[in-house]
């Protein structure tokens, strides 16, 4: 019973806020992208993602996912698991990540998909 009341009253500590501030690093779903092929759903250690039948995935076929912003721990699991690269990771996308990568390492590591052996300097501890 005890039990049953702290529940209630940690969720109506939630319900009771008229602005709910989210984690900005949430998966975010291209529906036009989604296969619904349940990876995402299967993969989320929360249990975030659902496929809804009134969203349109891909080539118009009925039900898409659906990550819902507000409980959705930006962990990005789905987002590398999703075999239709559907989903992105705000602050993360790809086109962020590449952005980082090339600006880290040169153009090199985004043409050629790796970094040279020849390109790689390792500082000393003195060149530090
Ligand atoms: S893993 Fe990707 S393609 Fe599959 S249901 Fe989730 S969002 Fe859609
Ligand atoms: S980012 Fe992590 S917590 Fe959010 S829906 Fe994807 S797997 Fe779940």
């Amino acid at each position: 019973m005890a039990q049953a009341q702290a529940a209630a009253s940690r969720a109506a500590i939630i319900l009771s806020q008229r602005v709910m501030l989210t984690n900005a690093r949430i998966a975010v779903v291209d529906p036009s992208k989604c296969v619904g092929c349940l990876t995402c759903v299967r993969i989320c250690p929360y249990n975030v993602p659902q496929v809804r039948s009134e969203a349109t995935g891909v080539g118009d076929i009925i039900g898409a996912a659906y990550i819902e912003p507000a409980t959705c721990h930006g962990c990005g699991s789905c987002a590398s698991e999703c075999p239709a690269q559907a989903i992105q990771l705000m602050h993360y996308t790809d086109d962020q990540t590449l952005i980082k990568l090339d600006a880290l390492f040169g153009r090199e590591i985004l043409e050629e998909g790796f970094l040279p052996i020849d390109k790689i300097r390792v500082n000393t501890r003195e060149q530090l």
